[in-house]
């Protein structure tokens, strides 16, 4: 007797999207399932390679490649733009009429920058005196204009929180100083960095050594500041309270959003970020719907190793959930992002829901290599290195040995 096999959706074949359809595929037999991926392109981009286009430490070629040769040869790949789901009929909905019914959906679209949500920010000088690099045509650009750069006020700003890798805007600061210092311009560049909230990151501890870091660069920061509109012709960014900063060139990170098919599905909060249990990623109003990397909302970092460490409890948990058995793994919200801080060093931040970032070392105690929030050449090599790691170890799925629950060891808790 045959039966008809189950359906799993996946809807974005990104970084959660690739590395859960490369698991899950060794895992569910190929009778017995059938696994369809939904993606708008084949554009797979190495994002972490974005804040080095425009210092010329990577070039566009090596972080953009297609996404097939990524994902497994079994599955069905669909390519088209996501209209809307239908989570009481299981059915998704593409662009052009076509229809999908599943029977478990991955939610793994993303969040991308929105800068249509900021008045003034798509003018005439988008992509030129108003910049951004978390786009790969936005970094592309900032790249001619550094080319172009004699010195003035260069200010980065962060619209609002969340953003995906919420470190890479201090990351961008930090390599636009040691940049301007290698080309005798620092001098002529007063650097501003520009803030929603009211210190250089989020979390206290990670907040006073980021802010010490800006201030050794002779970085001026502005917080607090919730922005209104962009003024292209007076060249300044204006705030609600009124607060004008102005400046030559301008390093936005626009508002970061789900997509908005999620909003349209009655799938998301008012960003359009599916809410999730933060322990198990399932949708907190549908069970067979899970939203993975930085779609849904967890309160931790939007960021790639989020992904992977959340997509690895997902998987051990989705094999219970179908066999009939209770989801018995939680993710405890583990991030480890690396900061590139310039002239060939970087800090190195571990931590999950209920542990902020500390210093220390990582992954051992006192050996390291790396260390936590202070700066070294390991970090540095680390961060070079993970752009291998990702497209030959993290996207096939491999296991990278790293755990998925964050570990005490090696911190120095205040
Ligand atoms: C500048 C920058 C620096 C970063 N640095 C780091 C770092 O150092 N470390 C780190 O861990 N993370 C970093 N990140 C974050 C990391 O890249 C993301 O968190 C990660 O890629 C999230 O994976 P995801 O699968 O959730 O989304 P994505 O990888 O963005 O994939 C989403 C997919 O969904 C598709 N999609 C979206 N909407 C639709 C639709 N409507 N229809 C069809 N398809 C759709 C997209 O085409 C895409 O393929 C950085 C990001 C940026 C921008």
């Amino acid at each position: 007797m045959t039966t008809t096999p189950k359906s799993l959706v996946i809807l974005g074949a990104g970084t959660a999207g690739t590395i859960v359809a490369n698991k899950l595929t060794k895992l569910l037999g190929a009778d017995e399932w059938s696994i369809t991926m939904v993606d708008k392109d084949d554009i797979h981009d190495y994002q972490p390679g974005y804040l080095f286009i425009p210092f010329d430490i990577n070039s566009p070629g090596q972080i953009r490649k297609t996404k097939r040769p990524y994902l497994p040869d079994d599955i069905n790949l669909v390519m088209g733009e996501i209209d809307r789901v239908d989570a009481e009929a299981q059915k998704v909905y593409l662009e052009g009429g076509r229809e999908l019914d599943y029977d478990y959906l991955v939610i793994a679209t993303g969040t991308t920058p929105r800068p249509d949500q900021t008045e003034g920010t798509l003018g005439p000088e988008f992509h030129k005196s108003v910049g951004e690099f978390y786009t790969f045509e936005g970094a592309v650009a900032l790249r001619e204009q550094a080319k172009a750069w004699k010195g003035g006020r260069l200010v980065v700003h962060i619209t609002e929180m969340p953003i995906k890798c919420p470190v890479a805007p201090l990351e961008f600061t930090f390599l636009a100083d040691a940049w301007l210092r290698e080309n005798g311009l620092r001098e002529a560049t007063e650097l501003v960095f520009v803030t929603p909230l009211d210190g250089a990151f989020t979390k206290p501890i990670a907040s006073r050594e980021l802010g010490d870091a800006l201030s050794r660069r002779g970085v001026t920061v502005e917080t607090d500041f919730m922005i209104e509109h962009i003024d292209q012709e007076k060249k300044v960014i204006v705030s609600f309270d009124e607060r004008e900063i102005a400046y030559d060139q301008l390093v936005t990170i626009p508002l970061n959003m789900g997509a908005d098919y999620v909003g349209r599905s009655g799938l998301g909060d008012e960003l359009n970020y599916v809410p999730v249990d933060k322990h198990t990623m399932q949708s907190t109003a549908y069970p067979n719907i899970f939203a993975l990397g930085d779609a849904g909302n967890l309160p931790t970092s939007k960021a790639g190793s989020v992904a992977h460490f959340s997509v690895e409890i997902f998987v051990e948990n989705f094999m219970e959930l179908i066999a009939g058995k209770p989801m018995t793994h939680s993710f405890d919200g583990h991030a480890n992002c690396f900061i590139e801080s310039g002239n060939r060093k970087g800090m190195l931040l571990d931590f999950n829901y209920d542990t902020e970032p500390m210093t220390g070392t990582f992954p051992l105690p006192k050996v390291g290599p790396m260390t936590l929030l202070k700066e070294s050449y390991a970090n540095h090599l680390g961060k070079l290195a993970f752009r291998h790691i990702y497209w030959n170890v993290l996207l096939p799925g491999r296991p990278l040995g790293l755990p998925a629950e964050m570990k005490m060891t090696g911190k120095n808790p205040e």
